[in-house]
């Protein structure tokens, strides 16, 4: 990627940004049970986690996660099945797969433990840029800023002003980090974005209003759209997502036949449910092996 020059005036906002996000960080820290924690595979699951769901649901899950899988092996040799049952209520199940899948390359090619240098991380599945960058930085201290949406809408308002491409807001971000105490500023960051630099930003009553551009200047909110910073989802009331949730869940108890499973949802279009079947057996998140449709891979055996 080209070296992206950074305008005078956004090298101008970020030493007094830097200073005072520094300053006041103690007062944004929220208590999440997964910082400071030093444990690599725990935070990797905290962070997988939180991809697309919120921090508030993803304590409770979190916790049994880690009690039922303490390590990348305990997860890896687990039947896929019981990894599913324990991401209930987290939403978007192809990231259990893929978390399992992760923990199996752990085992396979990195000593059953988190690998620590981005590349290596990037090559393990679900695993994007935003989740290896989180992980090197706080399992493993790494000095190398963290960009996820809450972190994008924070860059793009209070740095820039402006709405930003990813090679930007990457290179602002980068810009922004501190010499050393880099994991706690990332987290001062991501804590700014999830409490104050919201969706609809809390201006008047942010630690950070008198050395950010947007409350300074004004003009049109840069976020949406900005690099990073994700689109609102689409309501799931009604949507594929919540029908396919509960197909799920009906099968956590036992194995059900095709007729069961429509029973079940019964308020819904029959053609669409076994299109949304067809898409889970697809992606290997349930089994069909003819008369039944079970969580997981069918007869597949804990390794
Ligand atoms: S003042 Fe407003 S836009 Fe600026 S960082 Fe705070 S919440 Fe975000």
């Amino acid at each position: 990627m080209p070296e992206v020059i950074l305008e005078a005036d956004v090298l101008e906002a970020l030493t007094p940004f830097r200073r005072e996000l520094r300053r006041v960080a103690p007062v944004l820290r929220r208590d999440l049970p997964w910082m400071g924690i030093g444990d690599p595979w725990a935070i990797f699951v905290s962070e997988v986690m939180l991809q697309q769901t919120s921090t508030r649901r993803v304590i409770e899950p979190w916790r049994r996660f880690l009690d039922a899988f303490p390590t990348p092996e305990s997860c890896a040799r687990a039947p896929l099945a019981e990894v599913l049952r324990l991401w209930s209520g987290l939403g978007f199940p192809r990231r259990a797969k893929s978390l399992q899948g992760a923990a199996r390359v752990m085992c396979e090619k990195f000593n059953a433990s988190v690998p620590s240098a981005i590349d290596d991380l990037l090559s393990l599945p679900g695993v994007g840029s935003y989740t290896a960058h989180a992980v090197a930085s706080f399992a493993f201290n790494a000095p190398v800023a963290v960009l996820d949406t809450n972190v994008g809408r924070v860059v793009s308002r209070a740095l820039a002003n402006r709405l930003l491409r990813p090679s930007e807001a990457q290179a602002i971000a980068t810009g922004l980090l501190p010499r050393d105490g880099v994991a706690a500023f990332n987290q001062a960051m991501l804590d700014l974005g999830a409490q104050f630099c919201t969706r609809a930003p809390r201006c008047a009553v942010c630690p950070l209003r008198r050395k950010c551009r947007f409350h300074r200047e004004g003009g049109t909110d840069p976020a949406p759209g900005s690099a990073a910073v994700s689109r609102r989802q689409a309501p799931f009331a009604g949507s594929d997502r919540q029908v396919r949730g509960r197909l799920m869940k009906a099968l956590h108890e036992r194995p059900l036949t095709r007729g069961s499973l429509l029973g079940l949802v019964d308020d819904v279009n029959v053609e669409r449910v076994e299109v949304l079947l067809d898409q889970l057996v697809q992606e290997g998140l349930i089994g069909y092996d003819g008369s039944h449709f079970a969580l997981g891979n069918l007869g597949e055996d804990a390794r």
